[in-house]
C-alpha cells in the first residue's frame, strides 16, 4: 500500500529561496509535497534519513532532440558544421524506424533521469524526410515514460520544410491534432524567414500553444530576426509564451545594437535558451584564427532581466557527438563559455531548473506545498559546489518515488 514519505534532515532549497535550509519534507502517497518544516512528525510514514544531503527541485532540460539522439554511429559529419550535420541526418532520416528511434530516445531519457533530470522538452523534426513520424514516436514516448520523465513535444519545422509554407502549416495542424505541446521551427533556414516566422505565430495564436523557436543558429550579425520576434510577440499578446533558442547572432552584432535588441526582447517578454554544447561544436568552424565560442550574450541577457535557461540540445548525434545527459555539465559550460563569474554558480543552477520549468509552464514544479515531488537529492556542501564539481552521489524522485539512485541513501523505516 502506498504511504506518505518523510525526507528527514536534508538541506532543502525551497521555491524562491536563495539558499537551502535544514528542513523535513513530507510527501503524500499521491506524490505531492504535503509539508516542509523543521522536525515534522513521522507518524504513519516511511522515513528516509538524509544526513544533511541537499534536497533540490529536479533538473529541467528545455531543449533536446530525442528523435535524433544517439545516431552518432550511423552517420558522419566530416566538416563538423551545422550544414554537415543537417545533410548527414537528412540522408538517414527516411530509413529510421519508430522502434529504433524510441529505443535510442529511451536510453537518453534513462541517462538524463539518472543524473537528476525530471522534465525534457524535445524539439522533434517535421521535415519532408520524416513527415510526422518523429512526432508520433515522441508522443508515444511521452506516454510510456510518464512515470520517469515529463516529456513535452515541440513540432520543430526544420530543413527544407521551412521553405514549404502551406505544407508546413498543414503538418503543424496535424501535429497539433495529435497532441504536441509547443510550436517550433528554424526561420533562419527558410527562403522567406519573416513569412515563415509569421506563419508559426499564426498557428500558435490559433492553437493557443506556446512557441519555442530556433531563432538562429549562425553567427551572421547582419541576418537577424530579433526585432521582428519582439514585435510579433507584442502584437500577438504572447508575452511569456515565446522562447528563442540559440540567439547566437547577438554575439556577432555590434554591442550597442545587440543591447538594443536585447532590450526589445525583454520588453516583449521573450525568454532565451542558450545551448553551449552545440554552439561550441558547430559554430565558428570557418575562422582562420580565434574561433568564436558561438554562444549568445548570456551575461548581457541576464543583466537586462531576460529569463535565460541552458539546455543540452543534441546528445550523441551529428550536431553534438558527446553528451552524458548530465545537465549540471551544461550549467558548468554555460558559466565557462558564457563568461559568467565566480558568483554565478547558484544562478547557473536556476538556469537548468526553476527557469526552464517556468518557461515550460510546469506550474506544479518546485519545493513547495502542493507541488509534485520531482526532486534531486545530492551529497554536496552547497548548490554552488554541486554545480562546480557535480557529485555523482545523486538520488532522483519522480512523484515522490525513487526512480534512480547512485547514492547509498540512509536506510528507510516505517514509523507506525
Ligand atoms: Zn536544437
Amino acid at each position: 500500500m502506498a504511504r506518505d514519505l518523510i525526507l528527514r534532515g536534508g538541506r532543502v532549497l525551497r521555491a524562491g529561496a536563495s539558499q537551502p535550509e535544514f528542513l523535513d519534507v513530507r510527501i503524500g502517497a499521491e506524490g505531492r509535497v504535503l509539508a516542509i518544516a523543521p522536525q515534522l512528525s513521522g507518524e504513519g510514514a516511511e522515513l528516509i534519513a538524509l544526513d544533511g544531503r541537499l534536497v533540490l527541485p529536479g533538473l529541467v532540460d528545455i531543449h533536446q532532440h530525442l528523435d535524433k539522439s544517439r545516431t552518432r554511429g550511423l552517420l558522419s559529419n566530416p566538416q563538423g558544421t551545422l550544414d554537415g550535420a543537417i545533410a548527414a541526418y537528412r540522408a538517414i532520416a527516411p530509413n529510421i524506424t519508430r522502434d529504433e528511434m524510441i529505443m535510442r530516445a529511451r536510453d537518453t531519457v534513462e541517462a538524463c533521469s539518472a543524473y537528476g533530470t525530471v522534465a525534457i522538452r524535445s524539439h522533434t523534426n517535421i521535415d519532408p524526410q520524416s513527415g510526422l513520424r518523429g512526432i508520433e514516436t515522441m508522443l508515444a514516448l511521452r506516454e510510456s515514460c510518464a512515470d520517469r520523465m515529463r516529456i513535452q513535444v515541440v513540432g520543430h519545422v526544420t530543413s527544407d520544410a521551412t521553405s514549404m509554407l502551406p505544407e508546413s502549416e498543414a503538418w503543424l495542424q496535424e501535429a497539433i491534432a495529435l497532441g504536441i505541446d509547443a510550436i517550433g521551427g528554424v526561420p533562419a533556414y527558410s527562403s522567406q524567414p519573416l513569412a515563415f516566422l509569421t506563419m508559426l505565430f499564426d498557428v500558435a495564436e490559433r492553437s493557443g500553444l506556446p512557441l519555442d523557436l530556433h531563432i538562429d543558429e549562425h553567427l551572421d550579425g547582419g541576418r537577424v530576426l530579433f526585432d521582428a520576434l519582439a514585435d510579433l510577440t507584442r502584437e500577438r499578446g504572447m508575452a511569456g509564451r515565446v522562447v528563442a533558442g540559440h540567439c547566437s547572432a547577438l554575439s556577432a552584432m555590434p554591442r550597442d545594437q545587440a543591447l538594443r535588441s536585447i532590450e526589445r526582447l525583454h520588453e516583449a517578454g521573450v525568454a532565451v535558451v542558450t545551448l553551449p554544447a552545440a554552439n561550441l561544436f558547430l559554430q565558428g568552424r570557418a575562422a582562420d584564427r580565434l574561433a568564436p565560442r558561438g554562444l549568445t550574450r548570456v551575461r548581457e541577457l541576464l543583466e537586462a532581466g531576460v529569463p535565460v535557461a541552458a539546455a543540452s540540445d543534441n546528445i550523441e548525434d551529428a550536431f553534438v557527438p558527446t553528451g552524458s545527459g548530465d545537465l549540471l555539465e551544461i550549467a558548468r559550460w554555460t558559466v565557462l563559455a558564457g563568461h559568467l563569474g565566480l558568483n554565478d554558480l547558484r544562478r547557473a543552477f536556476d538556469m537548468v531548473s526553476s527557469t526552464p520549468a517556468s518557461l515550460m509552464g510546469l506550474d506544479d514544479f518546485g519545493l513547495r506545498e502542493g507541488a509534485r515531488a520531482d526532486l534531486l537529492i545530492a551529497r554536496a556542501a552547497s548548490v554552488e559546489d554541486l554545480v562546480a564539481a557535480g557529485t555523482l552521489a545523486r538520488t532522483v524522485l519522480m512523484g515522490g518515488r525513487i526512480v534512480a539512485s547512485s547514492d547509498a541513501i540512509a536506510s528507510t523505516a516505517w514509523i507506525p
